[in-house]
């Protein structure tokens, strides 16, 4: 139970990781506010936790890339459980593969606004809380596309650049306040994103020309929740603006 006690809003909780997280910090103790703009699929993941343990799960309706839902978000988390502890950065699209001689206004604006703008609104609400508690713990998720130029167009690797300055920023700026930052860099992962890239270790090989270093070629869900349980936790009490890398060495070379 290392999360006892502790209340986390996790965006993006209706699928993928964002809903192993959520599942993996209710079992650990925590009232978790299961936050996506599939209302649907939040509810159904709420509703399976709280039949596991009674009262640890919320579903909140949330569009990240719009302030005001982001907001309503924090505030609702707050008003519900009295204060908030984590707040998982999880929500995020992959739309399209253009390099930049390609990629169109549209894309890139659609995908900011989901990766960089929806954790910057919601980390923004956050803080002012953390601040008046002293405490307070984000974890972004962001990418190994957030570290390296490869494995996705344009739009998707300059977000997740963006995601990794916004972690490193917020550790920087707030370290001495009781509120730390960190991010998890995913490889590929067996969720609807990567199904949505087709097959994944063909297009690792052919923007990389390196290959997919590792067997089996995804990681699951719940390997990327056990890093951020660890971020989440007490356990990680010194780690602050880390970018954790979860990939199973495919970026190893
Ligand atoms: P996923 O599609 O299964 O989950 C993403 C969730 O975010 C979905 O439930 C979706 O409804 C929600 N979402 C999308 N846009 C939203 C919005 N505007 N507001 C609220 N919710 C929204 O995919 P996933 O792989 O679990 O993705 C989670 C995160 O992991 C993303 O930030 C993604 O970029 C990152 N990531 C994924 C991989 C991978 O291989 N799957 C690798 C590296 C990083």
């Amino acid at each position: 139970m290392k999360l006892m006690n502790k209340v986390a809003v996790v965006t993006g909780g209706a699928s993928g990781m964002g809903e192993a997280i959520c599942r993996r910090f209710a079992k650990e103790g925590a009232k978790v506010v299961v936050a996506d703009y599939n209302f649907e699929g939040a509810q159904k993941v709420a509703n399976e936790i709280n039949a596991e343990t009674l009262d640890a799960a919320t579903a909140l309706k949330a569009d990240v890339s719009l302030e005001h839902d982001t907001n309503a978000m924090i505030d609702t988390a707050i008003a519900l459980y009295g204060k908030l502890d984590i707040l998982v950065n999880n929500a995020g699209i992959m739309d399209g593969f253009e390099p930049v001689g390609e990629v169109t206004n549209d894309r890139w604006d659609k995908v900011f606004a989901v990766n960089v703008n929806g954790p910057m609104y919601a980390s923004r609400r956050a803080i002012a809380l953390f601040l008046e508690q002293g405490s307070g713990n984000i974890i972004n998720i962001a990418s190994i596309g957030g570290l390296h130029g490869g494995r996705a167009g344009v739009a998707y690797v300059a977000s997740k650049h963006a995601v990794i300055g916004l972690t490193k920023n917020t550790a920087f700026m707030y370290a001495k306040k009781g509120i730390r930052c960190n991010a998890i860099a995913p490889g590929a992962v067996a969720t609807n994103i990567a199904q949505s890239m087709g097959t994944v270790s063909t297009f690792g090989q052919e923007t990389t020309g390196v290959g997919m270093a590792i067997n089996p070629a995804f990681g699951m869900p719940d390997q990327i929740a056990s890093v951020a349980l660890f971020l989440a936790s007490d356990d990680s009490s010194f780690v602050n603006g880390a970018v954790v890398t979860a990939d199973g060495g495919w970026t190893s070379y």
